[in-house]
């Protein structure tokens, strides 16, 4: 049997270089040996919306991505969170055997409640069980993310590993599945990319956004002067050069060390590589877009096939849980 593999991410809108190079790539590949499923968890985002008004646009947007990107409705299920709601069922289960001081240590809830002080809600101290509902309703052995999610999937092995200890195995504890490039650091080389620090490239960026947004990147800062020479192992440009232009790695490093190309130059060559890497994507994704009603149906498709795998965990679940009679002793419809 094949393994299955589960991951979600919430409904950012457009993708950035930094989703496909730490999450989304992994997603495609494994659909080739693997039992794909991929949500764009819409419930998850509600912990940090301010206005729900674009959540539907977000959806969209996201799934074009993924479907340019090469997810494919006859390998993976496809579908969004909140469209089988059996994952919130499971959530509030999985709620009663998980102790509160787990969730209060996590180091994500710690940040997001210092982002946001006016909206420390409920939801959010939640929302690692919530994840842990994902994976484990579908079974899941195998979730590939980006790095900044190991500590939720560690959070999540610790509670399918309480929950099988107190109502007998019923979960595999997944495993966590990162790609070469697990941490991608933003435009501004502090931080992780991401929508949330403003520093990041869309994948569906035009060539000229692109060039654009490159220029502003940060390099090497001990190279004050075009003269200086860099140090391309610090530097986050280079760092993309590994996966944009990758048969030019050896050569860049060394015109960078010895002051052969400047910083602008480097930067011209990465957006250069962005560019034609990823000129097929954006014309799939425009193909896509182009289908009006497409997306509506890999979704509806995706919950379908999603909700019939989901109502068999949860009737297992409920019944290991004592919330069900014997199969003797029930009515039957
Ligand atoms: P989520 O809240 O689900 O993490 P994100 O849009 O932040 O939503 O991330 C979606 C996926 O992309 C996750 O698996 C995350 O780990 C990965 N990811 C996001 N940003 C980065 C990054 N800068 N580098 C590597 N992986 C990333």
């Amino acid at each position: 049997m094949k393994q299955r593999v589960f991951s979600g991410a919430r409904p950012t809108g457009r993708q950035h270089i930094g989703n496909y190079l730490g999450a989304i790539q992994n997603y495609v590949a494994l659909q080739e040996e693997h039992d794909c499923i991929y949500c764009i968890v819409d419930i998850h985002a509600l912990t940090t919306l301010e206005s729900t008004d674009r959540l539907q646009h977000d959806i969209h947007e996201m799934m074009l991505d993924w479907l340019a990107a090469g997810l494919d409705p006859e390998k993976s299920i496809l579908f969004v969170q909140s469209h089988v709601s059996e994952v919130m069922e499971l959530h509030t289960l999985l709620s009663m055997v998980t102790p509160l001081g787990w969730l209060l240590r996590v180091p994500t809830f710690k940040e997001k409640a210092r982002m946001q002080p006016h909206n420390v809600n409920y939801g959010l101290v939640g929302y690692p069980v919530l994840m842990t509902a994902d994976i484990v309703l579908y079974k899941a052995e195998l979730v590939p993310v980006g790095e900044d999610q190991l500590p939720h999937l560690e959070l999540a092995r610790e509670i399918a590993r309480r929950f099988n200890s107190l109502f007998g195995f019923t979960f595999p504890e997944p495993q966590a599945k990162l790609t070469c490039f697990p941490l991608v650091l933003g435009l501004n080389g502090a931080q992780k990319m991401g929508k949330s620090y403003n520093n990041y490239i869309e994948l569906a960026a035009t060539p000229e956004e692109t060039l654009k947004l490159v220029m502003t990147a940060v390099t090497d800062p001990a190279r004050k002067y075009r003269s200086d020479p860099g140090h391309p192992e610090i530097c986050n440009v280079f760092r993309l050069h590994h996966f944009f232009n990758p048969a030019r790695v050896d050569e860049i490093a060394a015109e960078c060390r010895s002051a052969g190309i400047g910083c602008v130059d480097c930067k011209k060559l990465l957006a250069e590589g962005i560019n034609s890497t990823l000129a097929s994507f954006r014309e799939r994704r425009a193909s896509f877009a182009a289908k009006p009603r497409y997306v509506t149906e890999v979704l509806a498709d995706g919950a379908h096939k999603a909700t019939t795998i989901a109502k068999k965990t949860l009737a297992e679940v409920k019944e290991k849980m004592g919330l069900l009679p014997p199969v003797s002793c029930r009515i039957q419809p």
